[in-house]
């Protein structure tokens, strides 16, 4: 129903408004909010550009201050942004707040940081699944990306919003955040609008290997070239662009992008090299990525890398892509 999703709309704009307001101008939001943003090294150009906010810490400021200037309880309930009606409740307390933005640039949900390290609370809390906010068709930062993205043709892909952010204010403007979800064919298909180049850039940690390498097949399968340029243990683009400049990023970027294939092969350099049941293990996988690439053409070239980097014949290649092409269909 358009109306209800207009209305949805109002009130998480009106939210967006108020977070920003309480984080710029309540003694509350400067002396916390604020200062934890200075702290990493946001500037109030990028808090200004990414609408960034503050949620106060008493139960019910926000949902108090939205019924006051007459939002509807319905629609504070069904954004997520009032959790119990009957006591009035803000979902978002004491957190400072991204907005996610849709592709036109309207506000759908939020997410709250915790401020602090505290290991016992979940660091980051969304706005739920709802009529505006499909977390698995929306992609964070593509609003302000997007006319970066066509222009330099290459879309990053980064984890979460402080990568964005930090990115950004480095100067780097075209990219976009899964944000903790896995990665999703819709979220692909948004970029693929933009270009049909992607450059993962997930974190330097176990868990962002594994996204990496599940990112790599559902780029190929929405017909797109995927790269992937890792980070050193323990960094993130965030706290790696933090500590670098523009010219040293661009760099890094620019010299550790690896083609997927090049960079599948250098998992085994790292840990397999000797072991031929690993090996053969990895050889299968590389395969199973190019059996996704739509292009024959591309197919093809890529069967003649993987055969030379892995001194592999090339026959056994194609007949073992040619049995999963054929499972394919
Ligand atoms: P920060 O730098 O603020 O500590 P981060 O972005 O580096 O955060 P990660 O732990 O690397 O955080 O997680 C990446 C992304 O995953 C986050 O930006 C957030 O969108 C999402 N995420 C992380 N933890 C949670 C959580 N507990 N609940 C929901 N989403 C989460
Ligand atoms: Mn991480
Ligand atoms: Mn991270
Ligand atoms: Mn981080």
């Amino acid at each position: 129903n358009t109306d209800v999703r207009e209305s949805m709309y109002l009130v998480s704009e009106f939210a967006q408004k108020y977070f920003h307001d309480t984080l710029l101008n309540s003694e509350e939001g400067k002396a916390i909010g604020l200062s934890y943003f200075k702290e990493r090294g946001f500037t109030n150009e990028t808090i200004k550009k990414f609408g960034l906010g503050y949620s106060p810490e008493i139960w019910d400021a926000f949902s108090k201050e939205a019924l006051g200037k007459g939002y509807k309880l319905e629609f504070l309930e069904s954004t997520g942004l009032t959790i119990n009606k009957e006591r009035l409740i803000d979902r978002f307390r004491g957190r400072v707040m991204f907005p996610i933005h849709s592709m036109s640039g309207r506000v759908l949900g939020f997410g709250g940081r915790i401020l602090g390290n505290d290991k016992k609370a979940a660091k980051y809390l969304n706005s739920p699944e709802s009529d505006i906010y499909h977390k698995s068709k929306v992609l964070y930062g593509i609003f302000m990306a997007k006319q970066a993205i066509a222009k330099q043709n290459n879309c990053y892909l980064v984890e979460g919003y402080t990568d964005v952010i930090q990115f950004n204010q480095s100067g780097i403007e075209n990219v976009v955040a899964s944000s903790g979800t896995a990665l999703t064919p819709d979220q692909i298909r948004l970029i693929n609008r933009l270009t049909k180049n992607i450059t993962v850039l997930f974190d330097g940690d176990a868990a962002g290997l594994r996204a990496s390498i599940r990112g790599i097949d559902l780029i190929l399968e929405e017909g797109m070239n995927v790269k992937v340029c890792t980070f050193p243990d323990g960094e993130d683009p965030d706290s790696f662009a933090k500590k670098n400049s523009y010219e040293a990023l661009l760099q890094y970027l620019e010299t550790n992008a690896k083609d997927f294939i090049q960079f599948k092969a250098s998992l085994l350099m790292d840990e397999s090299k000797n072991d031929p049941v690993k090996k053969a293990d990895l050889i299968r996988d590389m395969v199973t990525s190019i059996s996704k690439i739509k292009d024959r053409i591309q197919r093809e070239i890529y069967i003649q890398e993987t055969s030379r980097i892995m001194d592999i014949s090339e026959q056994v290649l194609l007949n073992t892509l040619a049995q999963l092409v054929q499972k394919d269909i």
